[in-house]
């Protein structure tokens, strides 16, 4: 279930301090566009990356961190029997119901403010030359804009990534089209780009631009470097 990744916080054991250190670049996108196809890239040039989707999965995944506190706060019968977070159920029980919704949030994101810090913390200490945030709200939500150093979206044209999406996932057209309702839109989100990714073309074209990225946030480091 896509949830609405959490506001980084700013105080002292946060980001900020790292921001010091560490080049923070964000990486968004719409649903299918190919955020992780992009981070999978860069992770592979040498990135550190943090992708705040897969851990707000881990931590509802069996033996997640926020399955006890799910199952206490909304009851077992939220908890499918294999121990993870029943998405189907609490997706349909948040669903226009916002009280739920911020109970359910109230849980989560903490966690995973929590997590996304230490990896962070654990990716910079091991020299990770730059930092990639992957997060799919990142325009949507406030703060995170202002927390990072640059910002990059992945775009391609939306009956792309529907295509893309009923394939990946087997939706139907409508579902895909109201998840797609309920994001920024693509204009939102490339008049707050630092550096654009284009991905309608191949796969082998996608790794020819993130390589050429890649370079290019390497030499902002550098330049950063030297000027302080
Ligand atoms: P989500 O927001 O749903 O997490 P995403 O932005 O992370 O999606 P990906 O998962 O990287 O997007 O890509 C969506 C699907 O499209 C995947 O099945 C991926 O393999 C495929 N895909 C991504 N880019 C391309 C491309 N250039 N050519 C062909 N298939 C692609």
């Amino acid at each position: 279930m896509a949830t609405a990744t959490p506001e980084p916080n700013t105080d002292q054991s946060d980001l900020s301090l790292l921001k010091e250190r560490i080049l923070l670049v964000g990486l968004t996108g719409g649903i299918g566009s190919g955020k992780t196809a992009v981070s999978d890239l860069l992770g592979k040039y040498g990135a550190g990356i943090i992708d705040t989707d897969l851990i707000a999965h881990q931590i509802t995944a069996p033996g997640g961190i926020a399955i006890p506190l799910i199952q206490a706060q909304f009851g077992s019968e939220f908890i499918d029997p294999s121990g993870a977070l029943d998405r189907s159920k609490m997706r349909a029980l948040v669903f226009g119901n916002p009280e739920q919704r911020l109970a359910l949030e109230k849980i989560t994101h903490p966690l995973i403010r929590q997590e996304t810090v230490r990896q962070a913390n654990h990716l910079a200490l091991n020299r990770a030359p730059y930092l990639v945030f992957v997060v799919p709200l990142l325009i949507e939500s406030g703060n995170w804009r202002s927390l990072i150093d640059y910002l990059v979206v992945v775009d391609c044209p939306v009956e792309t990534q529907i295509e893309r999406v009923m394939h990946r996932s087997n939706l139907p057209r409508s579902q895909v089209e109201n998840i797609l309702k309920a994001q920024a839109s693509r204009e939102e989100r490339l008049s707050q780009a630092d550096a654009v990714i284009e991905n309608q073309g191949s796969l082998t074209d996608l790794e020819n631009e993130a390589r050429d990225l890649h370079q290019k946030i390497l030499q902002i480091q550098k330049d950063r470097a030297s000027s302080s």
